[in-house]
C-alpha cells in the first residue's frame, strides 16, 4: 500500500492527512518533534491568559487517529534522503515513504543579536515556547518585568498575556509606529494609542542591542541601539517575525529560497515530494499575495489542495481573495482584500475613525473606475461573505458604500456611525451615496 508521510503535524499537515484519509486507503504517517496531538497553535495565548487548558486547544479527541487510521510519530527529522525515499530522525530511527509532504512550519526570526540565546529569552510559537512562559514569566514576582522585541501580530498577543497577569512590559518596536508595513497611518496610529492605554511601555524606533546576562544564564537586562539604555528585566521575547522552519532540508536536493520552493500545485523539484503550509514558497506569487503566508487558512486550504493532488486529481492552489484579522488588545481588526500601508499609484484610501479612538474604516479603491479594492475594519466585524462577493464582482465603493450596514455583524451598532461614515465618505470624495434603504442579501439571491 502507498505510504504517505507527513513531516508536521500543525494544521496544514494534518488537514492534508484528514482529506488523503477520506478520499483513499493510503498508508499515512503524520511525524512531529512538537506535540503527540494536533493542537490550535492559534489558542496559545488563551491558555496563559487562563481562557482555556491546553487540552482544550486540541480540535480532535486522541483517539480520532487511531480510528481514521492516521500513524503518529513523535521525532525530528534531520535529513530527507530523496533518492532513496527515506526520511533520517535525530533520534536514530529511518522512515521510508512513497510520497511526502514538508509541513513543518515557522520558526521565530533571531537576528544573531548577543544573548539570544540565554534562559528567559525566547519567541512565541511552539508548545515548549508556552511551557517556558511558566517557568520564566508565570506571575509578576518571578517577572518582574518583560521585554518584548518585535511589532507585529505575535509581539502584541504576548504584551496582552502579560498584560493579564500584570507583568509590566516594555515593547520594542524598531518601526515609528506600530506594524506601519502594513496599516495605513490612521490605523496605526489608533494602535499604538490602544497599545499605550494598556499600561506597555511602547517604544517606537527602538532597536535592541544586546541582552544582559546574570552569573547563571539568566537574562537580568538589555540594551537599547539608539540611546545605549539599559532596561533591567526578567524576560525577553522575541517576536521579530518568523521564517520558514526548513533549516533540516537545506542540504538535500529540494530546491529552497527562504522557503520550500513549490509551483501552484505545492509540488516541489522532485517528484512525489510536496510543501505545504507556512515553510511553502510559492515560486510565482498569486496576485497581490506574498509568496509565503504563514496564516492559518492557507495551510488549511494547502492541505486540502495537496490532498487532492496525491489522490490523484491534480489540484491547484487557489487561495481566493486575501483576507485576514487579528485583535489588538480589546479592538478586534479584520482586513478583506487590499488596503496596503501606502495606497498604491492609482488607488484612494478613505478613512473614517470614530471619536471614541477605537473604531475605524480605511477602504481602498481605485482612482479611475472607483472599484472596490478592500477594506480594513478595527472594532466593527464584518461579513465573509458580502465582501467576498464583492470583491468577486468588482463592484464600485459606491455600491460597498451604500450596503456596508448590512456587511455588519451588528447592524444595528453600525447604524449608529452609518450616517457619519456616509457623510464623510460623500464629503472627501463628492460623491451623493444616499443610507442604505435595500438589503444587498435580497440583491444577490435576485441577481
Ligand atoms: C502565537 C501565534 C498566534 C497566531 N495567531 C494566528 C491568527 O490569529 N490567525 C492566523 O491566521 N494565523 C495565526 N498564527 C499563524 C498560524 O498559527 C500558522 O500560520 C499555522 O499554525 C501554520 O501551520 P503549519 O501547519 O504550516 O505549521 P505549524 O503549525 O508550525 O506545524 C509544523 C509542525 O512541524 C513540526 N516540525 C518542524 N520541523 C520538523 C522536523 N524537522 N521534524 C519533525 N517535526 C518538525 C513543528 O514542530 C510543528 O509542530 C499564529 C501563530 C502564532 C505562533
Amino acid at each position: 500500500m502507498e505510504h504517505i508521510v507527513i513531516i508536521g503535524n500543525g494544521i496544514s499537515g494534518v488537514t492534508a492527512a484528514r482529506h488523503i484519509r477520506k478520499l483513499s486507503d493510503k498508508k499515512i504517517t503524520i511525524v512531529s518533534a512538537e506535540s503527540d496531538h494536533f493542537f490550535s497553535r492559534t489558542a496559545l495565548m488563551y491558555v496563559y491568559m487562563g481562557h482555556m487548558k491546553f487540552e482544550h486547544t486540541k480540535p480532535y479527541e486522541d483517539w480520532f487517529w487511531k480510528k481514521n487510521r492516521i500513524d503518529l510519530k513523535k521525532g525530528f527529522v534531520k535529513q530527507i534522503d530523496s533518492a532513496a525515499k527515506t526520511l533520517h530522525f535525530k533520534e536514530g530511527d529511518t522512515l521510508n515513504y512513497d510520497q511526502l509532504i514538508i509541513a513543518t512550519g515557522s520558526k521565530p526570526n533571531k537576528f544573531g543579536w548577543p544573548g539570544q540565546d540565554l534562559k528567559g529569552v525566547q519567541g512565541l510559537y511552539s508548545k515548549q515556547d508556552l511551557e517556558n512562559l511558566e517557568v520564566y514569566a508565570p506571575d509578576n514576582k518571578i517577572c518582574k518585568h518583560a521585554v518584548i522585541v518585535g511589532g507585529g501580530l505575535i509581539g502584541i498577543e504576548l504584551a496582552e498575556m502579560f498584560h493579564s497577569r500584570h507583568i509590566p512590559v516594555t515593547f520594542l518596536v524598531r518601526e515609528n509606529s506600530f506594524w506601519n508595513g502594513v496599516l495605513p497611518e490612521g490605523e496605526s496610529a489608533m494602535i499604538n494609542r490602544e497599545i499605550s492605554r494598556n499600561g506597555i511601555d511602547l517604544k517606537l524606533s527602538t532597536n535592541l542591542k544586546e541582552i544582559i546576562s546574570d552569573k547563571n544564564g539568566k537574562v537580568k537586562a538589555v540594551i537599547l541601539e539608539e540611546t545605549g539604555e539599559e532596561i533591567p528585566c526578567d524576560f525577553v521575547g522575541l517576536t521579530a517575525g518568523v521564517s520558514p522552519n526548513i533549516n533540516f532540508i537545506k542540504d538535500s536536493e529540494i530546491e529552497t529560497n527562504r522557503g520550500v520552493l513549490v509551483n501552484r500545485f505545492l509540488e516541489t523539484n522532485i517528484s512525489s515530494i510536496y510543501a505545504i503550509g507556512d515553510c511553502a514558497e510559492q515560486q510565482e506569487a498569486i496576485g497581490n499575495r506574498r509568496p509565503i503566508e504563514a496564516v492559518w487558512y492557507t495551510g488549511r486550504m494547502m492541505g486540502e489542495a495537496v490532498a487532492q493532488t496525491i489522490c490523484n486529481n491534480r489540484t491547484e492552489y487557489k487561495p481566493g481573495h486575501w483576507f485576514n484579522s487579528a485583535k489588538f488588545f480589546d479592538i478586534e481588526y479584520q482586513t478583506y482584500g487590499w488596503v496596503f500601508a501606502q495606497p498604491k499609484e492609482n488607488s484612494i484610501h478613505f478613512h473614517w475613525k470614530h471619536e471614541d479612538d477605537t473604531k475605524c474604516i480605511t477602504i481602498a479603491f481605485d482612482k479611475e473606475t472607483h472599484q472596490f479594492l478592500g477594506i480594513n475594519t478595527f472594532g466593527i466585524r464584518m461579513r465573509h461573505d458580502f465582501f467576498n462577493r464583492v470583491l468577486t464582482e468588482n463592484r464600485p465603493v459606491e455600491y460597498v458604500m451604500e450596503y456596508l450596514a448590512d456587511a455588519n455583524f451588528d447592524p444595528e451598532f453600525y447604524k449608529l456611525h452609518e450616517k457619519a461614515i456616509i457623510n464623510t465618505f460623500n464629503k472627501d470624495n463628492n460623491t451623493a451615496i444616499p443610507l442604505k434603504k435595500k438589503s444587498w442579501k435580497r440583491i444577490f439571491q435576485t441577481s
